[in-house]
């Protein structure tokens, strides 16, 4: 049944009604436009069995209709979950569209969490139906049977790469699925606040929680990041999202791209600087997106071996603090242009995005630079607010720092499952606390000095743990650093600063410091360094300072 009304039903008595058509914003409409306007255009997967595959809008949206009615076949009724746990490629991007399409919801996994995280989102979710690549077959034979709740297991492939041998009872095969079903199938249109896709955050403290996206938010997502000051997308770009499917939806690409009829090209598991650098090559890459560990080894393989990058113009950085030292190398020697992006899970996830206004164009180059290297404005659809220890908005003056937080139209409410709600009253709105601390300036741009957590708090006053690591990350011989508070007397906290050197340079605790003075106030300088042969990461590749708080918590820093 089509949901299109000529005038929507709500207007008050007493009000003029508008005479508009209502439509509701649909996943499914995405693709559709895409395989009607755009439907030769090419969607490129790197493939876990090693080949590329290549086919179009047009084919993709023929195969997510077959893949509805195969769930369908398997029995899955209208809400219920289905989980996967696969890499960026074509059959991911089916099966967002054929689950969410049919009015199911789509449970991206993380694969890098730990095994028993896994099997715990899976029985909060309550998946009915796990589809999962090769890659995680043996992570899949193991857990299966503490997934209790979970109906069907299907493998990502054909018939010809099916294990001979598996514990999984009846495994099923998703080619043959697919390819046993005629297409017929007509998308459905259904309220558009239904929940269409779940991911759950990367819970570094307690469980994980799921954040419940609807059509409604996702399209909104994909209309508004798609934007020329926010992601840029167009017909005329190839786009490779490095950022995976398995986390919030690669950033909203998969969604994004359709809409502007771009070109996609997906990287499988070879996430490597040699092989993303290859397929930036040969399928002519625009654009590209993804957090800054991803691009330290892209930038390593093109240094070692001399290469540029003759398509990709711009690329997105977020997730985590872009060092500005790593956005001068890919400007200065390779001339891509970097926007550094901040968002949240609870955001689907993208929150604000540093692009320069028409007056910042006269500024000299530096003072563009500082503007670009914050975490940028917010996008239409996101209100921000930056508040005190008592809820006090603060100033927009670009120093005075405070909480921040985030309402709009792709910003969770709650979260599956649970009864209590995150959101905090603030001059009569609701607003979600992000759990970040920034600042913001009087022509909006945002700059995070902190996760609420990682503040390192010295005698009363608030040292920036990533102002501390962008200075490092700046010193031609540091590949990676972490700044963590450290117990300390009479401080209280004083920052430690945790450095891994690049492979085969010789740094000392001196040098570093030294590389300090003049680029920050004394008292900030970190009271000493300590040389480690890798920083832990999360599962979303941030840097675990978590664990080198505790790694790290008898260390006794120098006069103490
Ligand atoms: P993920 O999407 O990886 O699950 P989370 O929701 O766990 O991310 O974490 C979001 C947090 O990541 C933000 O609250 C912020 O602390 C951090 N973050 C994201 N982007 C940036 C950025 N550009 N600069 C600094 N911190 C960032």
């Amino acid at each position: 049944m089509s949901m299109t009304q000529e005038t929507s039903s709500k207007t008050p008595a007493g009000a003029l009604a508008a005479r508009m058509m209502t439509m509701p914003l649909m996943i499914s409409s995405l693709l559709v436009h895409a395989a009607r306007h755009s439907g030769d255009t090419e969607i490129v997967s790197r493939r876990v069995e090693g080949d590329l595959h290549r086919y179009t809008y047009k084919d993709a949206e023929l195969r997510s209709r077959k893949v509805a009615q195969a769930i369908e076949r398997l029995g899955c009724g209208v809400g219920d979950r289905i989980g996967t746990l696969a890499w960026n490629g074509y059959r991911h991007f089916e099966l967002y569209y054929g689950i969410s399409g049919s009015q199911r919801v789509c449970h991206t996994i993380n694969p890098r969490l730990f095994p028993e995280q896994i099997a715990w989102i899976v029985a909060d979710a309550q998946d009915q139906v796990l589809c999962f690549e090769l890659t995680f077959l043996p992570l899949v034979e193991k857990l299966a049977p503490h997934l209790t709740g979970v109906r069907h297991f299907v493998l990502l492939t054909d018939r010809a790469h099916m294990p001979a041998e598996t514990k999984i009872p009846n495994l099923l095969c998703y080619e043959e699925l697919v390819e046993a079903e005629n297409g017929d199938y007509v998308w459905p249109e259904f309220d558009e606040h239904t929940a269409a896709c779940i991911c759950y955050t990367s819970g570094t403290t307690g469980n994980p929680k799921g954040a419940v996206y609807s059509h409604r938010s996702t399209v909104l997502h994909a209309w508004a990041s798609a934007l020329p000051d926010a992601m840029d997308c167009s017909a005329s770009d190839s786009i490779l999202p490095v950022v995976p499917m398995f986390h919030v939806n690669a950033w909203g690409l998969p969604y994004s791209a359709p809409l502007v009829g771009a070109k996609l090209v997906f990287p499988g598991p070879h996430l490597d600087g040699k092989s993303l650098h290859e397929l930036f090559e040969s399928e002519k890459v625009t654009f590209s997106a993804g957090v800054p560990t991803i691009w330290l080894g892209v930038i390593n393989h093109m240094k070692q071996k001399g290469l540029r990058l003759s398509t990709l113009k711009r690329t997105v950085i977020g997730g985590s603090a872009c060092p500005p030292a790593m956005m001068r190398t890919l400007e200065n020697d390779y001339g891509l242009e970097v926007i550094h992006a901040w968002g949240m899970t609870e955001l689907s996830p993208l929150g604000s995005l540093s692009k320069l206004k028409a007056k910042h164009r006269e500024l000299p180059l530096e003072e563009q630079h500082r503007l670009l290297e914050k975490q940028g404005r917010s996008l239409y659809g996101i209100d921000m607010e930056i508040v005190g220890a008592s809820g006090e908005p603060q100033p927009w003056d670009g120093h005075t720092t405070g909480d921040l937080l985030v309402r709009g139209h792709w910003v969770v409410s709650g979260y599956h499952g649970r009864d209590e709600s995150p959101l905090q009253q603030i001059g009569g709105k609701a607003w979600f606390p992000t759990g970040d601390v920034a600042s913001i300036d009087a022509d909006g741009f945002m700059l995070i000095t902190d996760r609420s957590k990682d503040v390192i708090k010295s005698g009363g006053e608030w040292i920036s743990s990533i102002e501390l690591e962008n200075i490092a990350m700046a010193h031609p011989d540091v590949l990676e650093a972490a700044a963590i508070a450290c117990h300390h007397p009479k401080w209280d906290e004083r920052p430690l600063l945790v450095v891994v050197r690049k492979p085969g340079r010789e740094l000392s605790r001196e040098q570093v410091l030294d590389f300090y003075e003049g680029r920050i106030a004394k008292w900030q300088i970190p009271d000493d360094v300590v040389f480690v042969d890798e920083i832990p990461h999360t599962a979303t590749g941030k840097m675990l300072k978590a664990r080198l708080r505790e790694m790290f918590r008898e260390h006794r820093l120098p006069g103490v």
